[in-house]
């Protein structure tokens, strides 16, 4: 392969084919300079219904292939990921605006899932129960859900897919993936490179349309489909979740986040600032796990915050094509007006904004530090989603703990402290799904990710990650 052009795809793919029904063509723009990548035909609720009857007519001759045969497809996709990394991540640079070196993380990241998955699913052990009587014998078996509907964002375009799809596919399960309209070439390149790895016709598909609401719908209420997984915001999770439950689907979510990073009098501070800086930058502060919230303790606050602005202060902005950027452009004009509106609110309600706090023409926010932010502050509650980071000051760890906690998301959360006791105390009362102690970076295909309370249910990733998708058949053998 000689040029990201060529992994470019202008249609959906479905049944191992590239196909549309749509006519129109919609622009996907490159946020950094808004110029127009390419097109994709758009496709409605009925297309995305054919897609379900292809991948349901798939199901069982996937199902009924060995694990081992499943997995030497799968690693074979995970190869042809690694040797396409530099277009793939030429294309979700160019679709998202992400840093390039980021973009190539994301590639290994993702990648890591295919691979992972691949090897569990050599391993998705039933169990032998003793029998209740003496004349039964009782096995359980782990058997593949059914057809998988992955709804996905444009932050991580290739890992929230891989994420999903790698231990459906693995366990037997046809999918049905609906990427963001934002960042459709990336989904529709590893899906041609699933296919050159072998993948059965049918068995991976890529629908891609402008109007997420219906493509939803029809994902939501088709019998055909037995399992929704999907990643975004909480509000269309709770749509998906309504929408699921007339045919009582099973559903996966990964939603939003509202994370803390607390700072403890007694912390390594240099380590609480590379901790920050990564967890609330990365990718301009657009992951769903980027710091929220920075809680200083009173005695180490003003040297965190001198030490954190110049830091800040050296950050360059730019395209994400320039290996030297580190923040690359907002996914779109309502990510910046949004950055605008909570910059202004917390100024408003006493914020002081000690570096950045504006727009950047054309889709630029400067990355900004607000110190003596305080509780009525609009981000104090909900998900900023871009490179603003608020500092508030509190006096003791349970000052900290109920700050922490007083949010209605429960995803991610650090804290900095070089107590032993602490750690354990802090840790056990923080409500949420991953808590990184002493570490800013907490990802990977190894661990359960997933949240608490409106951040969401069900664990991607590690041994648990195959649960999703297979159903437990209790079998009981009697007259023995
Ligand atoms: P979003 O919820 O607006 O969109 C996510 C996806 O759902 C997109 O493909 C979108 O087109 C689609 N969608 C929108 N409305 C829909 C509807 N009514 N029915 C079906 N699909 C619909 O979120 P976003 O702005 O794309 O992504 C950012 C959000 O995702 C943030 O809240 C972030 O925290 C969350 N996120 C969570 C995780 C996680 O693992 N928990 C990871 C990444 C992003």
């Amino acid at each position: 392969m000689s040029t990201y052009k060529e992994l470019l795809f202008d249609r959906s793919f479905v049944n191992g084919e590239w196909t549309n029904q749509g006519t129109e063509k919609f622009d996907v723009k490159n946020p950094f300079d808004l110029s127009v990548i390419g097109q994709v035909h758009d496709e409605d609720r009925t297309f995305v219904a054919k897609a379900i009857d292809v991948a349901h007519a798939a199901f069982g001759s996937w199902k009924s292939k060995s694990a081992k045969e499943r997995s030497a497809i799968l690693l074979k996709w995970f190869d042809l990921i690694h040797q396409h990394k530099d277009e793939l991540a030429q294309i979700m640079t160019l679709e998202s605006g992400k840093p390039i070196v980021e973009s190539k993380g994301e590639i290994d990241y993702g990648a890591a899932y295919i691979q992972w998955f691949a090897e569990e699913a050599k391993r998705n052990y039933g169990d032998v129960i003793p029998g209740f009587t003496a004349d039964k014998r009782i096995i359980t078996l782990k058997e593949p859900i059914g057809v998988v509907g992955a709804i996905t964002p444009w932050n991580f375009p290739l890992a929230m897919i891989a994420r999903k799809i790698a231990p459906a596919l693995a366990v037997g399960c046809t999918v049905v993936v609906r990427p963001s309209e934002e960042t459709p070439f990336t989904a529709l390149a590893i899906n041609y490179l699933a296919n050159l790895a072998g993948f059965p016709r049918g068995v991976y598909n890529t629908v891609v349309g402008t109007d997420p609401s219906e493509m939803g719908k029809e994902l939501c209420e088709n019998k055909k489909v037995a399992k929704i997984s999907f990643t975004g915001s909480t509000k269309v999770g709770k749509i998906l979740m309504s929408q699921s439950a007339d045919t009582l689907k099973k559903l996966s979510l990964e939603l939003g986040g509202n994370a803390p990073l607390i700072v403890f009098d007694d912390a390594d501070i240099d380590l609480a600032i590379k901790g920050a800086l990564a967890g609330k930058f990365r990718f301009g502060g657009q992951t769903c796990v980027c710091v929220n919230r920075i809680l200083v303790q009173e005695g180490i606050h003003d040297l965190f915050v001198e030490k954190f602005t110049a830091v800040v202060k050296k950050m360059k902005l730019g395209s994400g094509l320039d290996t030297d950027v580190n923040i690359g452009p907002l996914i779109n004009q309502r990510a910046i007006r949004r950055m605008e509106e909570m910059t202004q609110d917390a100024v408003v309600k006493g914020g002081k904004v000690l570096t950045g706090g504006k727009a950047v023409a054309p889709q630029f926010f400067e990355p900004t530090i607000i110190v003596d932010a305080n509780e009525s502050m609009e981000f104090a509650h909900n998900e900023i989603f871009g490179p603003i980071a608020p500092i508030f000051r509190f006096k003791t760890e349970q000052d900290a703990v109920r700050m922490a906690n007083d949010t209605v998301y429960g995803l991610a959360s650090y804290f900095f402290t070089n107590d032993l006791n602490r750690s354990w105390r802090v840790r056990e009362q923080l409500e949420y799904g991953i808590v990184g102690i002493n570490e800013g970076l907490i990802s990977s295909e190894v661990v359960p990710f997933g949240g608490v309370k409106e951040s969401g249910q069900g664990r991607e990733g590690s041994k648990y990650g195959l649960d999703s998708y297979v159903d437990i058949k209790y079998v009981c053998i009697g007259g023995i």
